[in-house]
């Protein structure tokens, strides 16, 4: 019987087209975290805050190594999301490591560098408990949240917020970004208030970008080689063929 590994090895054309799509879904690329990217961003800036108060000389450093370390799992977006830069366990041991040595030697670079792997553990933890990785994650048909890498296994989505761009999600954002608009001014509080913008509309389009997904793909498949539409799933050719014949009547 294969190990995880293993089967992620094997995983066939089609299965990759999917996962593609799925990434395609991110055209905005805000997603296809367990929850949303600016939650994600807001999470790191929240911890960063609270580094501040420990030691304000390094309070901006903080702030936005913390933006920096909710971000930086997410840049696998295109290169094998939620396991290429997710590091469950292994941001967390450097994450502790590194805020010893920033209490015992507080500086720029220290505070900065705990912070930022704090924010990317964190990130990478909470994808735990959100959707799985899938077109549709409101479904709930996926087993894969985020890659441990220490176990060699995929952890299961909890679904404690129920996908990236949910209600609930949209919720977590705005009580993240509450105290940082008390606390911070300038570029980061502008950085702030976009991200909940953008979490905001975000929201509103998440369930209709599948269906803009497929719909650009239908449109696209007439022109795709012969090799890459045989490794698109058998349902978008299909979808794909209904409304030639729709167009054809
Ligand atoms: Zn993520």
């Amino acid at each position: 019987m294969g190990t995880g590994v293993d089967s992620v090895a094997r995983e066939s054309g089609p299965t990759r087209w999917v996962e593609t799509t799925d990434r395609f879904n991110g055209f905005c690329p805000l997603g296809h975290a367990t929850m949303m990217l600016p939650t994600h961003a807001l999470a790191g800036m929240l911890l960063g805050l609270a580094a501040g108060y420990a030691v304000p000389e390094f309070a901006g450093v903080a702030l936005v190594a913390g933006l920096l370390g909710g971000i930086l799992p997410d840049l696998d977006m295109y290169v094998g999301h939620r396991r290429t830069l997710h590091y469950p366990v292994y941001y967390a041991a450097l994450a502790s490591g590194t805020l010893v040595l920033a209490s015992l030697l507080p500086s720029a670079l220290t505070v900065g560098a705990a912070v930022l792997l704090l924010g990317a553990a964190t990130h990478s933890v909470a994808d735990v408990f959100g959707g799985g990785l899938e077109l549709r994650p409101w479904e709930a048909t996926s087993d894969r949240a985020v890659y441990d890498h220490y176990n060699s296994r995929w952890l299961e989505p909890r679904r404690w917020v129920r996908y990236d761009g949910s209600p609930g999600d949209l919720l977590l954002s705005t009580a993240l970004s509450v105290p940082l608009f008390w606390s911070v001014e300038g570029v980061l509080e502008g950085v702030v208030a976009a991200s909940l913008g953008v979490a905001v509309v975000y929201t509103a389009l998440r369930r209709v970008l599948p269906t803009i997904a497929d719909a650009i793909l239908g449109s696209v498949l007439p022109a795709l080689p012969r090799r890459v539409r045989s490794r698109v799933p058998e349902r978008y050719l299909r979808s794909h063929s209904a409304a030639e014949q729709t167009t054809s009547r």
